[in-house]
């Protein structure tokens, strides 16, 4: 069994060598007397997340998931197939989404945190991406858009914020991203449907650029960057614009906290922004009528999807670094095994 272990904790940016692949060996079942489903691990997420839990965290702060333990197999989500089952729920053969280790086959002791797919006619990969929580139920819950805002989206050609994207389209909304290459910002024009676009890393002056792409200002900013770039949305901002703060990619790798660089903070109060963080766990109630609505839209090619698959469990360490320079051309994934 290969899997991709945590080396030593992380500071500043992480670097492959943080982490090794290792090799034991497993029995090919469920060891008798413990209610646990086996999987055979066919995709596995890269997400940013995972970087948190690549430190160790001794200040206290509360954090979505405890640090990973060193020599142990890193956990993310993922798409696996069942091989071996206790758990009266699943059965060998069942196809399914969730916490996983970063192995080739893992035994889930709690498999409550596994969901069994439901559209196996779609590639199954969008279980670790499009059909998530994230982007739908920050952009629908805490954007909640109207016909007609102005939508900024950032890291927007990304897993998450091409989704965002769309959805803004599909709600009657005028959106504008930011990404880091000249390649993705045609993809955000000519695939995703964005109105506008730029790449951040080619202008002087972030606030110029969004004062051009959006003069009326910006009714909705979906977050996925953080630091210099929220400073900017938030000068922008038009009266009572919201804020839905998903992610703060450009903070995670510093080593000291600087208060994210932040200027603009006052214009929350004299704009009537309203600022709101949220994970995607926060609506997983929700999940089943949003399965359906999201494999509607793809079935429809309302939403299209950019995947960036790296092939191979000892590819793995490299793609999720990647993320942090921004190698990814969309969702980022392993795909480490066919169903
Ligand atoms: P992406 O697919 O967007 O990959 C990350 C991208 O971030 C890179 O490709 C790069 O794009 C951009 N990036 C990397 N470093 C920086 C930096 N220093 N400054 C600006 N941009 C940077 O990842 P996801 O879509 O999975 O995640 C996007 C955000 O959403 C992250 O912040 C993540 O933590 C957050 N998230 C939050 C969740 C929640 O529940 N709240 C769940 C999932 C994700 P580019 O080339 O454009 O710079």
């Amino acid at each position: 069994n290969k899997k991709v272990v945590l080396r030593r904790h992380v500071t500043g940016f992480p670097t492959e060598e943080d982490m090794e692949i290792t090799v034991d060996t497993i029995e090919l079942g469920v060891p008798a007397g413990l209610t646990a489903v086996l999987i055979k691990n066919l995709y596995l997420s890269c997400d940013p997340w995972m970087r948190g839990r690549m430190s160790k965290h001794e200040d206290g702060a509360t954090v979505p998931a405890s640090d990973f333990v060193i020599g142990e197999a890193m956990v993310n989500f993922g798409v696996g197939k069942v091989v071996g089952s206790t758990h009266p729920e699943f059965t060998a053969g069942d196809l399914v989404w969730g916490l996983s280790g970063w192995e080739e086959y893992t035994l889930v002791t709690q498999p409550e945190s596994l969901h069994k797919i439901k559209h196996t006619e779609l590639p199954l990969s969008y279980y670790t991406g499009v059909l998530g929580l994230t982007a739908y139920g920050g952009f629908t819950h805490v954007a909640r858009p109207k016909k007609g805002d102005f939508v900024y989206v950032s890291a927007a050609s990304g897993a998450v914020g091409q989704i965002v994207g769309q959805l803004a389209k599909i709600a009657g909304c005028y959106v504008v991203g930011s990404a880091g290459s000249d390649e993705k910002v045609s993809l955000l024009k000519t695939k995703f449907g964005f109105d506008d676009a730029f790449n951040y890393k080619s202008e002087s002056d972030l606030g110029a650029a969004l004062k051009r792409c959006l003069p009326d200002g910006i009714d909705i900013y979906f977050d996925n960057v953080g630091g210099a770039t929220l400073d900017a949305a938030l000068l922008h901002m038009r009266h009572g614009g919201r804020v839905a703060a998903c992610g703060m990619i450009s903070q995670y790798n510093l080593e000291e906290r600087d208060g994210h660089g932040l200027r603009n903070l006052f214009y929350i109060i004299s704009n009537a922004i309203r600022v709101e963080g949220f994970t995607a766990l926060d609506w997983f109630h929700l999940y089943a009528r949003f399965e359906e609505e999201m494999a509607r839209y793809i079935k429809e090619g309302k939403v299209v999807v950019v995947e960036d698959v790296a092939e191979g469990i000892e590819s793995a360490p490299a793609a999720l670094i990647g993320l942090f320079s921004g190698k990814n051309v969309g969702k980022q994934l392993v795909a480490i095994a066919r169903a």
